[in-house]
């Protein structure tokens, strides 16, 4: 049996708001979309998908900010009202968590699974594993 590396915990970048999963994760997926792009200012989400009863607020929860998106009502998104930091949201249509994943302090045992909205994807995104690795900052 695969040791279990549960509960993670996951927090803000300014550690106001922390948060606990204390069950296995459903899923885990990276989303393309346009949506998904412009509420983290990356090249994709990387969301971990988390059951109601496996998911807790353990500070901060009064920081916890939620944008509804007008055009779309099931799209919203969660984050720091005082730093900024995308944070887990529930989604009302599916009732689970949606967590990104970058938030998470250890690893939570599951690797993302698939990609979605390939097909939105930035017209410059670049296969990571494709990049020049450097452990930190490049030499010069
Ligand atoms: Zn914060
Ligand atoms: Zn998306």
């Amino acid at each position: 049996m695969a040791p279990s590396n549960l509960p993670v915990e996951g927090s803000c970048l300014c550690k106001a708001v922390k948060y606990r999963i204390t069950g296995e994760p459903m899923g885990f997926q990276y989303c393309h979309c346009s949506r998904c792009r412009k509420f983290t200012g990356a090249a994709h989400a990387a969301n971990v998908f988390v059951a109601t009863d496996s998911f807790t607020w353990l500070t901060g929860k009064d920081s916890v900010g939620t944008f509804r998106l007008e055009a779309d009502p099931p799209f919203a998104t969660a984050f720091c009202r005082n730093c900024g930091s995308s944070l887990p949201n529930l989604s009302t249509a599916h009732k689970i968590w949606i967590v990104p994943a970058g938030l998470l302090d250890s690893d939570p045992g599951i690797k993302p699974a698939r990609s979605i909205f390939w097909d939105s994807r930035a017209p410059w995104y670049e296969n990571v594993g494709d990049l020049p690795q450097y452990a930190e900052w490049p030499d010069a």
